[in-house]
């Protein structure tokens, strides 16, 4: 492990890349959730990823997805490993589900640092633990917490935004995920029913 990658600053400034893929998927009415994968050397960004799931229709474009398909594009290797070996990075706002995390350990991502929890559907201890579950072969290093105050902030204000929007007034839930679930629940007629946190 180098030292810059135990370095706060270093994943802090790295999440910040990420957030902005979040905010980018804001922008275009995505619930905010961004991802970013770095390369070996601790520099390189081989793929960026924001939720796309509405603008795409597709289930699986969650932003750990889209980042990873980028980057096993620029190192032309499904695993995301270098020739000599070297493995990359993931940071992401949210803690990923099971599909994501799923990916992550057959991209062979050596590192994992994510922001706020997803306690209802995180697949990284707080749901279910697909990460480093020891059943299972590969192992990452998992950071938490980085920059996840700004991150829950971003994704409660979101739905918060959105209810409003809907002059509706369910009540205000910590979760955004709850959050969402309220704001979606119960109207058949509402076309973002089906829409799922990305
Ligand atoms: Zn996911």
């Amino acid at each position: 492990m180098e030292p810059r990658e135990q370095n706060i600053e270093y994943d802090e400034r790295m999440m910040r890349l990420a957030i902005a893929e979040a905010r980018s998927s804001e922008e275009a009415g995505e619930v905010p959730v961004g991802a970013i994968v770095v390369g070996p050397d601790g520099e390189t960004i081989l793929g960026r990823g924001q939720n796309r799931v509405l603008r795409d229709s597709d289930p699986t474009a969650h932003a750990e997805i889209v980042a990873l398909r980028e980057a096993g594009r620029a190192l032309s290797n499904y695993r995301l490993l270098t020739p000599d070996g070297g493995a990359c990075t993931l940071y992401v706002t949210l803690e990923p589900c099971a599909m994501c995390a799923s990916a992550i350990l057959h991209a062979r991502i050596a590192r994992l640092v994510y922001a706020a929890d997803d306690p209802k559907a995180g697949a990284c201890g707080s749901v279910l633990s697909v990460m480093n579950h020891p059943q299972l072969n590969h192992r990452s290093e998992v950071r938490t917490g980085v920059l996840s105050e700004e991150c829950s902030r971003m994704l409660s204000g979101f739905f918060a935004a959105r209810r409003k929007k809907r002059g509706s007034s369910p009540p205000l839930d910590p979760h955004p995920i709850d959050a969402e679930d309220a704001l979606t629940g119960g109207s058949d007629d509402d076309e973002e029913e089906m829409v799922r946190e990305g």
